[in-house]
């Protein structure tokens, strides 16, 4: 194997690697690109060309890649601990990573229990609310309530409460009965609505769900101010007020899933930070180890901790995942904590998000765009094909192209999307909006 020009590795990693997300079959058109390093916003192949990464690494990169913080944070780490188990032992790094996220939330989600990855966190969440409500005598509360089109994770408990038929069409028989509220997609705003009015519309769906069925219903599971996967839809803090209204009013339990809107991503650190609420249980993973390693928690509030709290084994809560809280990644999150603090990032990202945001303005009046958004640092917008082959086709070939003007950007469905690290300098901005306008009008005019 020739490791400086390994021009054999897109077949052998085809022949034994199963890609993610993937027909794999599609990768006889679609390109396969090999790694060789990342550097900051980039990512460089093995022929000496780069892309920058404008989508984080599938949302999880926050500070750029081979970042000298946190690459120094985990050289120093390594030689401490690498991994030990978290039953019956503690360490360093869990023990500040837990106390600083508290604070946070002003230690209203002062208890954070740990896994690996965003679907596990999205599992120990429905699980700790159906286990609550059983410990304190509610033993009907066990059904589970979501939004349209939302994802939360692809373990089949996180899978009962995603909405994307695509994902789920195959196991349909083994997922557990969800009920599906209306989304306050603000797209959906009709002639002289808001997005405030869509948001209220799709409350009070909720509300009606809830008065009929709550003695039934543990948890209702939100992502915060933009469902991501559902194609970047934004809606307006309102509707996070009053779901948290309701379920107060229903008895029912708020589960807020951050994994992807969480860790400044739409410009406050946590997004329930904008409707001034918080929930029972919310879930962080993806960005809150920089990009480095699997880490997701759950944290929560002190009565749902007490409603496990005592002298029974059985009703404490068992849930364990081998890597639970590993060191490393915990150090990788500390270190992505103190960037947030020491570098202003909420504050700079302010400034970032107003370049990009004029520098994408043409978009805003192109006559093949529709509903041009942004939250925070997230931009999208909905590209208008008529011909439904040319749609059908529209993420895949914005990917090819977008790569062959150094760009690495994948397309939700109609939907473009940007997410880019909390990193760019004022040319890479320009640059990325410049490559992203180029793109889209090749694109459509194939
Ligand atoms: C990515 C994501 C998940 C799942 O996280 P994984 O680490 O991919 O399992 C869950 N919820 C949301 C909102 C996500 O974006």
């Amino acid at each position: 194997m020739n490791a400086s020009n390994p021009s054999d590795w897109i077949e052998r990693s085809l022949k034994s690697v199963w890609h993610p997300c993937t027909q794999m079959q599609h990768h006889e058109t679609v390109p396969l690109v090999p790694v060789a390093r990342g550097q900051g916003a980039w990512l460089y192949d093995f022929d000496g060309k780069r892309y920058l990464d404008a989508i984080s690494s599938w949302w999880v990169n926050m500070f750029g890649h081979a970042n000298p913080r946190i690459n120094a944070a985990l050289k120093d780490q390594l030689d401490k601990l690498e991994h030990a188990m978290l039953a019956g032992f503690t360490h360093e790094p869990v023990i500040r990573l837990s106390e600083q996220l508290s604070a946070r939330t002003g230690h209203a989600l002062g208890h954070c229990f740990y896994a690996s990855d965003g679907a596990s966190a999205t599992e120990i969440a429905l699980k700790m609310s159906v286990h609550a409500w059983h410990n304190i005598g509610h033993r009907n509360k066990r059904e589970f309530v979501c939004l349209k089109n939302s994802y939360h994770g692809e373990t089949l408990g996180a899978l009962a409460v995603t909405d994307v038929p695509l994902f789920r069409e195959a196991y349909g028989a083994l997922l557990q009965q969800t009920h599906v509220v209306a989304t306050p997609d603000a797209r959906q705003a009709e002639q002289g609505e808001t997005g405030a009015d869509v948001a209220r519309r799709a409350a009070q769906d909720l509300d009606t769900l809830l008065e009929k069925r709550s003695g039934h219903i543990a948890a209702v599971i939100v992502e915060p101010l933009v469902q991501c996967a559902a194609g970047m839809a934004m809606h307006d803090p309102i509707y996070l007020k009053l779901v948290r209204e309701l379920c107060d009013k229903h008895q029912v339990h708020l589960i807020a899933d951050e994994i992807a809107v969480g860790n400044g991503r739409t410009g406050t650190f946590f997004a329930c930070e904008q409707a001034s609420i918080w929930p029972d249980f919310l879930c962080l993973s993806k960005g809150i180890s920089g990009g480095y390693l699997p880490l997701s928690l759950v944290m929560t509030r002190e009565a749902i901790y007490q409603a496990f709290y005592h002298r029974e084994v059985s009703r404490g809560f068992l849930h364990s995942h081998s890597y639970t809280g590993n060191p490393l990644a915990c150090r990788a999150a500390l270190e992505t904590l103190a960037i947030f603090e020491e570098e202003d990032v909420l504050n700079c990202n302010r400034e970032r998000g107003a370049r990009l945001t004029a520098a994408l303005s043409p978009l805003t009046t192109h006559d093949k765009v529709k509903h041009f958004r942004r939250r925070g640092m997230i931009w999208a917008f909905d590209a208008v094909i008529d011909d439904p082959e040319q749609a059908k086709t529209f993420s895949r070939r914005f990917f090819g192209i977008a790569l062959e003007h150094e760009l690495l950007l994948r397309p939700i469905g109609n939907t473009v999307y940007l997410m880019p690290p909390y990193c760019l300098s004022d040319e890479e901005i320009d640059g990325l909006a410049e490559r992203t306008m180029a793109v889209f009008n090749k694109v459509i005019s194939q």
